[in-house]
This record gives C-alpha cells, sequence and structure tokens, in this order.
C-alpha cells in the first residue's frame, strides 16, 4: 500500500471499506466492506495486491460454480449513446 497517492501526491490515506466491481471476461462481482486506503483529497482507493488476489480467486470459483456467491442482484445497464437527454 502506497504512503503518498499516485494522483494527487496527498499523504493522508484513511483505511475504509468499500465497493469493489470486479470483472472477469463479461462477469462482474460485486464485493461488498473491501479494506482499503483512501485518499483524503481526491478520494482514489488504493488496494492490498493481497486483498484483490482473494477477489480474482473467489470470482473464478464463483465462475466456474465452485462456490455460490452470498447474493445476485438485478443491475441496469446503458449505452451513453441511449441515456436520455437532460431538460
Ligand atoms: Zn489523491
Amino acid at each position: 500500500m502506497p504512503g503518498t497517492c499516485a494522483f494527487c501526491g496527498n499523504s493522508h490515506l484513511t483505511p475504509k471499506t468499500t465497493r469493489y466491481l470486479h470483472q472477469r471476461h463479461n462477469e462482474m462481482l460485486i464485493v461488498e466492506d473491501v479494506p482499503c486506503l483512501e485518499c483524503d483529497f481526491c478520494g482514489e482507493q488504493y488496494f492490498d495486491v493481497g486483498v484483490l488476489k482473494r477477489i480474482e480467486e473467489d470470482h473464478r470459483a464463483i465462475a466456474s460454480h465452485r462456490r455460490q456467491p452470498a447474493r445476485y442482484v438485478q443491475v441496469a445497464v446503458e449505452s451513453f449513446e441511449c441515456l436520455a437527454t437532460q431538460p
């Protein structure tokens, strides 16, 4: 984990938990309460490589039906070109 933000150079990074969206081929896995460090200034989030490896491994297990996820959600999908125009 970095001591300073690679984007803005701010050195105040706060430990937090966040929702992580992992993409693998065309499949997505949402993981809740993932530990990270968040930049107090720009909001950039940093994850430990061990945390990311666990998520990747879990996603692989779910994709190959070796593991059942906690739950499924329905997700709305939009193409930017099809967005309703704002008044
Ligand atoms: Zn930053």
